[in-house]
C-alpha cells in the first residue's frame, strides 16, 4: 500500500492488473481552458496509488498514460466523471471511456437524500472517514506536500468498493441499465460541456 508519485507521465514499467481502473484529477479550477489540469490520479484497486503530476507549460505528452486512459477494454471509475473526462479532453486529448461514475450511480438510488459528494458516499457505504480538507488548495504548486498527495490518492482509494455497494444498490432498484446508459451517455455531456453547453439542458423545451 503506497502513493507513487510522477512527473508529466506514468513510467512504462508501471503495471496494473486486470479490471477497471479508478480515475480522478486535481486540477487548478473548474473551468476548463481557464484551469489547467495538474494532477491524474490512478488505482487499480489493489491498495497502491499512482499520481502523474503535469508542471506548468507541460506539453501533455504523456503515452503511457493516455494508452491507458483511452484503452476501449479498460472500465474507467470516476466520481463525478463529466468532469474529469472533460478535462482530460481537454488537456490530454484522449476521451477516458468507457466509464462508470459513482456520483450519477449514488443520483439514480440515494434518491433520499441531496449529498452525493464523495465523502458522503464513503461514509454512508462504506463506513469509513475521508478528509477533504485538501480539496481546494493549490494543485500548481512547485511542490505538492504530503496533505496533497494523500489527499489526491485517497480520492481513487475507495472507487471500486463504492461501485460494488452501488451496483446491489442500482439492481435492487431496477435501475442498472438506466445506470448504464447513461454512463454511456457522459462522453457527450462532457463534448457538449467543451463545445459551449456547459448548462443548459439541450432537451428541454425552453431555456
Ligand atoms: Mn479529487
Amino acid at each position: 500500500m503506497a502513493v507513487h508519485f510522477h512527473e508529466e507521465d506514468l513510467p512504462a514499467d508501471v503495471s496494473f492488473r486486470d479490471g477497471p481502473i479508478a480515475v480522478d484529477t486535481e486540477a487548478m479550477g473548474l473551468i476548463w481552458g481557464r484551469d489547467r489540469l495538474c494532477v491524474v490520479q490512478l488505482s487499480d484497486g489493489g491498495g497502491d496509488e499512482h499520481l502523474v503530476r503535469f508542471r506548468r507549460g507541460s506539453n501533455y505528452d504523456a503515452p503511457n498514460l493516455k494508452a491507458l486512459l483511452a484503452d476501449p477494454d479498460r472500465l474507467k471509475l470516476y466520481h463525478f466523471a463529466r468532469f474529469d473526462i472533460g478535462i482530460m479532453q481537454a488537456y490530454l486529448g484522449i476521451m477516458a471511456a468507457p466509464l462508470y461514475c459513482t456520483r450519477t450511480a449514488s443520483r439514480l438510488v440515494r434518491t433520499y437524500t441531496d449529498r452525493h459528494g464523495l465523502k458522503d458516499l464513503v461514509k454512508e457505504l462504506l463506513g469509513q472517514e475521508i478528509s477533504k480538507q485538501q480539496q481546494t488548495s493549490d494543485w500548481g504548486a512547485a511542490e505538492l506536500n504530503d496533505a496533497q498527495r494523500e489527499y489526491a490518492a485517497s480520492d481513487v482509494r475507495y472507487l471500486h468498493a463504492l461501485k460494488e455497494r452501488l451496483d446491489e444498490r442500482l439492481e435492487r432498484e431496477g435501475r442498472t441499465e438506466l445506470a448504464r446508459a447513461c454512463f454511456d451517455f457522459l462522453p457527450t455531456r462532457a463534448l457538449l460541456d467543451l463545445a459551449g453547453w456547459p448548462e443548459q439542458d439541450i432537451f428541454a423545451h425552453d431555456g
